[in-house]
């Protein structure tokens, strides 16, 4: 029998057709598939957290076992995200671990930084140093910048930005010529970041304030 494209595709339909229409209607048993594989969440315990990646504050659940951190995902009865997270926070997995390439076993991320470094002038290395240190280092930095910087009056400040190369124009006087007080540091600056929440901003525009910063500025992106 010659067999055309068309007949060949309606034989085969009919075929199709037949067969599942045999199986929506026989009493063959559904068979649940059986492993011995454990769930990945099998055994685990789970913590709320918030997402540390920006200011929006997306809850999660991180699932962990013996210890161990076993998954990430959004808490779906967070208010803010109802399980919701975006891609930087969908990938907050991989701050500790991640998948080794070549073996495909999940391991310790190992470009994790978990120590202060500091890379020194000129040097081409980073170097490790302890949170004492770091933060000793960075106070002393601050002071040191604030004190050969501070500006009390506006004819400090206009000295200090025209010998940086910034037009001034005239210092600002009050009304019997004497130039105003200012008390300004203008050799620092402040860049928040959108991990800050709210309150931790409030605290730090404070303490700029306080040293006598005047350039403030925001990253707010994620
Ligand atoms: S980074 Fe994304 S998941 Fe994390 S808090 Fe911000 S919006 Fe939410």
């Amino acid at each position: 029998m010659e067999l055309t494209r068309r007949g060949f595709l309606k034989t085969a339909g009919a075929g199709v057709a037949a067969g599942m229409a045999f199986g929506l209607t026989s009493k063959s048993p559904a068979l649940a598939a059986e492993t011995d594989r454990q769930w990945k969440l099998e055994g685990t315990d789970e913590y709320t957290n918030i997402c540390c990646y920006c200011a929006g504050g997306c809850g999660s659940v991180c699932s962990v076992r013996d210890g161990e951190l076993i998954n990430v995902e959004g808490d779906p009865d967070h208010p803010i995200n109802l399980g919701g997270l975006c891609p930087k926070g969908a990938s907050m997995f991989q701050l500790r671990n991640v998948v080794d390439p070549e073996t495909h076993e999940v391991i310790k991320n190992p470009a994790r930084v978990t120590k202060p470094m500091v890379r020194r002038p000129g040097a081409s290395d980073w170097e490790e140093i302890s949170w004492d240190q770091a933060v000793s280092e960075i106070a002393r930095h601050i002071k040191d910048t604030r004190d050969e910087t501070f500006c009390e009056t506006s004819e400090d400040a206009k000295k200090f930005f025209e010998d940086h190369g910034y037009k001034y124009g005239d210092a600002e006087t009050d009304e019997d010529g004497n130039p105003l007080t200012v008390n300004i540091a203008p050799g620092l600056c402040s860049l928040g970041g959108s991990q800050e929440n709210s309150e931790e901003e409030y605290l730090i525009l404070k303490m700029v304030r306080a040293l006598g910063t005047p350039a403030i500025d925001n990253q707010a992106r994620v």
